[in-house]
């Protein structure tokens, strides 16, 4: 565990926290290697403690109503088809390196999850982007709201993620460079994701271009990367 950045910040007794929900994460859930990839005891760790961390405050039940884990050595591809209005099916193909299905399994590409621990891109977490998905579906739908606590105030939610959003969406419309991944301009779960990535991975870029969206996380995920990062560092 000592190897994954991303856990770095935590204190002695968030890391204690972490470990016995990774654990009993490992417990609750499956872990499937696919085409022939053999998963390894480490590998499961590795991943198990990623995914506790956008719970440490939350409680593994915010992981209920799924129980598989499948794991390809890499990136893999997928296959949508579409019918469109004159009837022609057209299929499309799109290299991931993970995907999260309502109700179903948590996709993951081994090599994109070492990269992230091995060559830390700032704001990129493979792990963190695909379990924000679980939270965002917890209330049936993908959406980019996950279920919000009784003292949070949803319109609040949406006007501060939706502006941001929008901004990013423009942007992206102006070929301007975005300080956030562009993939969040995609939809508003995919937004909801990608922030997630960069509270936990880099909060200090999320904290400085979407200070409102980052404050609105706190509240969500219930902790202050930055704060613990500062902390840590004084
Ligand atoms: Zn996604």
């Amino acid at each position: 565990m000592q190897d994954v950045r991303v856990l770095h910040d935590l204190s002695s007794v968030e890391k204690a926290r972490l470990r016995q929900l990774a654990t009993r994460f490992i417990h609750a859930k499956t872990f499937t290697g696919t085409h022939g990839f053999q998963i390894t005891d480490e590998m499961i760790v590795i991943i198990a403690a990623q995914a506790a961390l956008p719970i440490l405050k939350l409680g593994l039940e915010y992981y209920s109503g799924w129980v598989e884990v499948i794991v390809y050595q890499s990136s893999f591809q997928v296959y949508h088809e579409e019918t469109d209005p004159s009837g022609l099916i057209s299929r499309e193909s799109h290299t991931l390196s993970g995907e999260s299905w309502l109700r179903g399994p948590v996709i993951l590409s081994w090599e994109d999850v070492e990269q992230d621990l091995h060559q830390p891109f700032q704001g990129h977490n493979v792990v963190i982007h695909e379990f924000a998905h679980k939270l965002d579906m917890l209330n049936g739908r993908s959406n980019g709201m996950p279920p919000l606590h009784p003292r949070m105030e949803i319109k609040q939610w949406t006007n501060v993620l939706s502006a941001a959003f929008d901004v990013l969406q423009q942007q992206v419309a102006h070929h301007h460079q975005t300080r956030i991944d562009a993939y969040a301009a995609t939809t508003p779960a995919e937004f909801f994701a990608v922030v997630s990535e960069y509270f936990f991975s880099a909060p200090g870029i999320l904290e400085q271009y979407c200070p409102d969206v980052y404050q609105q996380l706190t509240y969500f995920f219930l902790q202050d990367p930055l704060l613990r990062k500062k902390r840590r560092q004084a």
